[in-house]
């Protein structure tokens, strides 16, 4: 039977979105929250995956991003002032939305993925606010 297991990972980081009209384009943080969704087909001890081994997927990426800035490389202002005081910053190809750092998570947790796995699909969740979330989902 397809079951669904889920982690929740937990850190802090800094972001700005420079095409945004609204306050998003200032330099502002946030506590997010990101749910690492496995679906498949348990083992014979009833497992899809041991949530050991969920943390080990993901841990070091959010380690790594866990109080730093993450930047649009493309945000020139931000980076060299970041760069030019030793600040943690994450550089990215992308506009720091909720819905690229879902993706961003969930390519780093499907090119960690064991093979072979009981895994059907992978999903990450990421919350920037309480009330607020990005989900994006690979088939495998
Ligand atoms: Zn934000």
């Amino acid at each position: 039977m397809l079951t669904t297991i889920s982690k929740q990972f937990r850190w802090e980081m800094g972001h700005r979105l420079p095409f945004h009209e609204g306050l998003c384009r200032n330099m502002h943080g946030h506590s997010y929250e990101a749910h690492v969704i496995l679906t498949g087909h348990p083992d014979d001890h009833g497992m899809v995956m041991d949530y050991y081994d969920m943390k080990w997927l993901i841990q070091d990426k959010i380690d790594e991003l866990d109080h730093c800035f993450l930047c649009d490389a493309s945000d020139n202002v931000v980076l060299d002032f970041l760069q030019s005081h030793s600040m943690k910053t994450v550089v990215v190809d992308m506009p720091t939305t909720a819905e690229n750092i879902a993706r961003l998570l969930l390519e780093h947790v499907c090119a960690k993925l064991p093979a072979p796995n009981r895994i059907t699909s992978v999903r990450v969740r990421v919350y920037e606010t309480e009330k607020t979330y990005a989900e994006v989902e690979q088939s495998l």
